[in-house]
């Protein structure tokens, strides 16, 4: 029998432990393509919170949303959404947890835009702060010699594109994809075309505001508490919230040549990118793609792209072939119009693509920085946007990549890749050290990313099973022989991997984690440091009174 004094304590334990049953039995499952805990196990949060004052609101309905994320496959449901208006209201809300000490397991988890995919924005029974409605500071521009913005962290990058233009100013270093949060992205690192020449979006930042795991908001920047400066920069959220930060800009350009070029070879497309990133006067913007494409057809890539041979290119095909598309971009403003093409000829000059497959395209500069967005909308229309996306994203060292395409594109993505595949090198000398991403031991690297899309019910090729196993074979492939990559937007189950991933950096980074989020309440969904209940004995003498109810069941 269960002891009646302790009745409420025994049946939150039992709660706890039958969700965490549910939610275990199914991640034993390797073979179940998602996720998902709609219980939560902390019937007291309620209680707990109901009578704190915010500037924003906490909500406990209509929270499902942030059970979600672009990679439709994690469904995880906090207890409570906070819509914070100040940074108070995070810090209030972090240092209540905080406070409560070890008697809880309740956790937080920023939530940018939620277009992570594997649950890293979400808190299972925890909370969910929507980083987006926190509007302050309002978009403050410095121009000068080195200008920068304040941002608000749950901003959106797209809107700091459009507000900056105003100023002729824009930033340095982007992601393809502009409807993430600046703390998103931060928390990750930020990779696009321009990283080779800026390093990532984390090494153009200037200073973060940050409430750290304990509820204390902290300046920091390199000169000022750089260690935690460091540590949250790629820290996957592990060491604080990003409430504010201060981005550096440059002088905007007006418009953006945009080109495309086909390879059949992969060694010649891998050389000519690593001269592209190398050279002192290159492109602004240089990424690739393959195109897997055993039935010769050549279409997508290169819509809305005009011809410099529209003859010899409509003969071109692919004969059953991988092909590389190399894309680059050369940033101009009118006052240029006289000379670019010519400057493009002279970088063009030196590579060795198919002649007859040069593609050329001329937007301006907000067209071509927003150019994935255009997809979605068209995505969108045909209800293809909202689908589960199992993401592969590695970072491959430059000694390893002819190994590892050989064996990708030649044995085991051989009819599909169900969606784009990007890679392209970036030079690691022109990334700053320090910050908590992890990247390949190697000057040189490659980002290969597999952007695939699954069709919801299908048991085919084009469905979630088949890609997840298509990725496993990848990481097998690379694992077995000693690749020495890195995951990017990492990904792991066990301590273990964590630990494997971080390497040599695993002590700092778990170190910086004992000082900055001592009780493991922030990010939970990211799965590397889990909150600890302590029991007391009261909770002891319950649970094994639960224990006994479970064994004279069995
Ligand atoms: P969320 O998914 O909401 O959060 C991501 C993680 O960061 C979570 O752990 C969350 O708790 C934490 N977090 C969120 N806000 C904060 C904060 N203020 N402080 C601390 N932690 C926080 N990445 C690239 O590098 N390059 C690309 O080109 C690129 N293209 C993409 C295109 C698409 C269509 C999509 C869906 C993603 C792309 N990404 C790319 C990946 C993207 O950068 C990451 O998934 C990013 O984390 C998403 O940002 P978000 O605002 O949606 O963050």
């Amino acid at each position: 029998m269960i002891n009646f004094k302790h009745n409420t304590i025994a049946l939150r334990i039992l709660t706890v432990f039958l969700v965490s049953f549910t939610v275990n039995k199914k991640h034993l499952c390797s073979n179940h393509p998602s996720i998902t805990s709609t219980n939560s196990p902390h019937l007291s949060l309620h209680s707990s919170l109901v009578e704190m004052v915010f500037d924003g609101h906490l909500s406990f309905e209509n929270i499902e949303h942030t059970a979600k994320d672009f990679g439709g496959r994690y469904r995880f449901m906090p207890s409570a959404v906070l819509y914070p208006k100040s940074v108070s209201d995070i810090s209030s809300i972090v240092k209540h947890i905080f406070q409560m000490g070890e008697t809880t397991e309740l956790t937080v988890a920023a939530r940018g835009h939620g277009h992570s995919f594997e649950g890293q924005a979400q808190a299972h029974g925890g909370v969910v702060i929507n980083m987006e409605s926190l509007r302050v500071p309002e978009m403050s521009f410095h121009t000068g010699k080195l200008p920068y913005v304040d941002v608000s962290a749950g901003e959106l990058w797209i809107n700091i594109l459009h507000e900056s233009l105003k100023h002729g100013l824009a930033p340095k270093s982007w992601t393809d994809y502009l409807h993430l949060t600046v703390g998103g992205t931060l928390s990750v690192a930020g990779i696009s075309g321009q990283a080779f020449q800026h390093g990532p979006q984390i090494d153009n930042v200037y200073q973060l505001q940050v409430v750290t795991g304990t509820g204390e908001v902290v300046t920091c920047s390199e000169e000022q508490n750089s260690d935690l400066f460091h540590a949250i920069l790629g820290g996957l959220g592990q060491f604080g919230i990003i409430t504010q930060a201060r981005i550096a800009l440059e002088p905007a350009p007006k418009k953006v040549k945009w080109i495309r070029a086909l390879y059949s070879d992969f060694a010649v497309f891998s050389k000519d990118q690593e001269h592209l990133i190398s050279s002192e006067n290159s492109f602004n913007y240089i990424e690739g793609f393959v195109i897997i494409n055993r039935t010769g057809l050549l279409n997508n890539w290169r819509t809305s792209f005009s011809s410099k041979d529209p003859v010899q290119a409509n003969q071109f095909t692919s004969e059953g072939r991988v092909l590389f598309c190399l894309e680059v971009a050369k940033y101009f403003n009118l006052e240029d119009s006289d000379h670019i093409d010519k400057d493009i000829d002279t970088l063009l000059s030196d590579l060795n693509y198919v002649q007859s497959t040069l593609f050329l395209s001329e937007v301006s500069y907000v067209d071509f920085l927003d150019r994935v967005h255009v997809s979605e909308l068209k995505l969108r229309e045909k209800g293809l946007w909202e689908v589960p996306h199992p993401w592969l994203n590695l970072l491959i060292p430059r000694s390893s990549i002819h190994q590892f395409t050989q064996e990708v594109f030649g044995n085991i993505l051989t009819d599909t890749s169900n969606g784009p595949v990007l890679i392209y090198p970036v030079n690691k000398s022109r990334w700053k050290n320090g910050t908590s991403m992890v990247t390949p031991e190697e000057d040189v690297f490659y980002l290969v990313a597999f952007l695939s899309s699954a069709l919801p019910s299908s048991t085919g090729k084009d469905g979630l099973e088949y890609i997840l196993t298509q990725h496993k074979r990848i990481l097998n492939f690379c694992g077995r022989s000693n690749l020495g990559i890195k995951q990017y937007l990492p990904h792991y189950s066990t301590r273990e991997e964590w630990k494997a991933h971080f390497g040599t950096f695993w002590e700092v980074f778990s170190q910086r984690k004992s000082i900055y989020d001592p009780l493991a309440i922030l990010a939970p969904g990211q799965r590397i440091f889990h909150k600890q209940r302590h029991l007391d004995d009261d909770d002891l003498k319950s649970l094994r009174s639960v224990n006994r109810v479970l064994e004279a069941h069995r």
